[in-house]
């Protein structure tokens, strides 16, 4: 598998991951390769949610002359691969943590921030008619032990107090009755405005949306190098020149090394692992009294998140393994698996029939950044594996820049990630994190 970490360039011969969202999502539309040079106003680079949305706002809001490209095509990276989870929030920092760390008054900014972020993934939906099967809203966030449970109470307590939000703290017995009986899940705390969607189908929709906007739009055009020509660029693809007055990077944690050092410095590449199992039967999924369709993530520091698919299949995913290399090594399915059978009951004989992986952009402060680091370039990376809601925002933020207009006051529009110490050691950090998650997950 391709390791952004160790290869320095993404070509576009790469495979189609083998996820279940692959098979079950229809209407895929090929768009060719750029095969002549041309100009532009405004390159994209990239065409997950965060390029896809930055090349829809300025074609849209801004007339402006802007191209996508992609190595492969739109949604081959994270964003044709997640969970699923629109989720209020990007990076590992809660409100809480940011309000420690920025003050109230900036937590309120990043709060609206986020609920801005999942109304304009809402929007888009409409807007474009995107067929993503949205799932009834709700998310879960579960205690894995008893002892996070007076973590959570103070947690649903802190959001409505300080925030005016909606969040409501469940007990063990609760869960039992109204969410889904669960082995692991000594509370929870739920989130209303969350929930679940097709992933694949959406960045499929989002690609529609920028075309028709006015957005050219390439697949399989992998850029190899960005040269600076006079006050813009000039990009070389494996076919073609483009001469580019601004250049945005929505490459995030599939941006290939050394392809500008300042990001792969900055924006680790961690794998995310998730199953899919067989379908559940009528009987299990009764035994289990499982209510909802609602999304459900634990407070592990090594996370398993997860969620009950429209066709009853259990979505299950995890940390991975940490090389390209070794992703493919089945041990990693089989712990989900085990994981998965840790949390539900009965379900002793169920296997998965979908594994695959995928690379999320890891900052060293635990933050996303939207910014130019030079004069006419652009990047938004580092969502922390929270991205599918807040890319789609972090996209029309990037459009935003291009345009020189004002984003709000949040310290993630300031300044750019800050890099790694010890950055070419950063594998080796992300070993021993792993074994300290497993130990303080098991014992404390
Ligand atoms: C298994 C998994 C589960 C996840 N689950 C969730 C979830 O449930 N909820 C959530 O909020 N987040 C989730 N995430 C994270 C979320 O998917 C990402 O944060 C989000 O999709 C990032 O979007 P993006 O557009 O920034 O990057 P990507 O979607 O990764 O897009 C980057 C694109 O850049 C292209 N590219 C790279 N280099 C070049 C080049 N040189 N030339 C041309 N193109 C290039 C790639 O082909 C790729 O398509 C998950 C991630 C994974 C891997």
């Amino acid at each position: 598998m391709y390791d952004p970490y160790i290869d320095s360039e993404l070509n576009s011969k790469q495979t189609d991951v083998a996820s279940y969202w692959q098979a079950v999502t229809p209407g895929q539309i090929h768009y060719p390769s750029l095969q002549q040079d041309l100009s532009c106003d405004t390159l994209v680079i990239g065409a997950g949610y965060t390029g896809l949305n930055c090349g829809l706002e300025l074609a849209a809001a801004a007339q402006r002359d802007v191209v996508v490209v992609d190595a492969l095509q739109p949604g081959w990276g994270c964003s044709g691969r997640n969970g699923g989870f629109v989720l209020r929030g990007t990076g590992r920092l809660g409100l809480a943590q940011l309000k420690s760390k920025f003050g109230l008054d900036t937590a309120r900014l990043f709060h609206q921030e986020y609920g801005e972020a999942v109304a304009r993934v809402n929007q888009l939906i409409t807007a474009g008619n995107i067929d993503c099967q949205p799932q009834a809203a709700g998310y879960y966030k579960l205690a894995h032990k008893a002892a996070m449970a007076k973590d959570l109470a103070e947690q649903a307590e802190f959001l409505q107090q300080h925030f005016g939000y909606q969040a409501k703290f469940l007990t063990k017995s609760q869960i039992q009755q109204s969410v889904v009986k669960h082995q692991q899940a000594d509370a929870a705390v739920h989130f209303p405005d969350c929930y679940g969607l097709n992933p694949l189908a959406l960045a499929r929709g989002y690609a529609q949306l920028a075309v028709k906007a006015g957005a050219k739009l390439f697949g399989q055009t992998a850029v190899r190098s960005i040269l600076r020509q006079g006050a813009g660029f000039k990009v070389i693809t494996a076919q073609a020149v483009i001469n580019a007055s601004n250049v945005v990077l929505a490459t995030n944690a599939y941006t290939a090394k050394g392809f500008y050092p300042q990001l792969n410095n900055s924006c680790l590449p961690v794998l995310s692992s998730v199953i899919v199992t067989e379908p559940l039967t009528d009987n299990q999924l009764q035994q289990l009294n499982w209510q909802q369709n609602s999304i459900m993530m634990d407070t592990r520091t090594l996370k398993y998140y997860y969620r009950l698919l429209p066709d009853k299949r259990i979505l299950f995913g995890g940390r991975g393994a940490i090389t390209g290399k070794a992703a493919a090594d089945p041990i990693y399915a089989s712990r989900l698996l085990v994981a998965l059978k840790r949390c539900f009951a009965g379900l002793e004989q169920l296997n998965y029939q979908y594994q695959w992986s995928g690379w999320v952009g890891v900052s060293f402060d635990d933050l996303p950044r939207i910014y130019s680091p030079e004069p006419g370039l652009f990047y938004a990376a580092g969502y922390c594996g929270s991205g599918l809601s807040f890319s789609s925002l972090a996209g029309k933020r990037l459009a935003q820049l291009v345009c020189g207009q004002r984003l709000p006051a949040l310290p993630i529009y300031q300044s750019q990630l800050p890099t790694f110490p010890f950055s070419a050691f950063r594998r080796q950090g992300q070993q021993l994190y792993y074994q300290w998650g497993r130990f303080k997950d098991h014992f404390l």
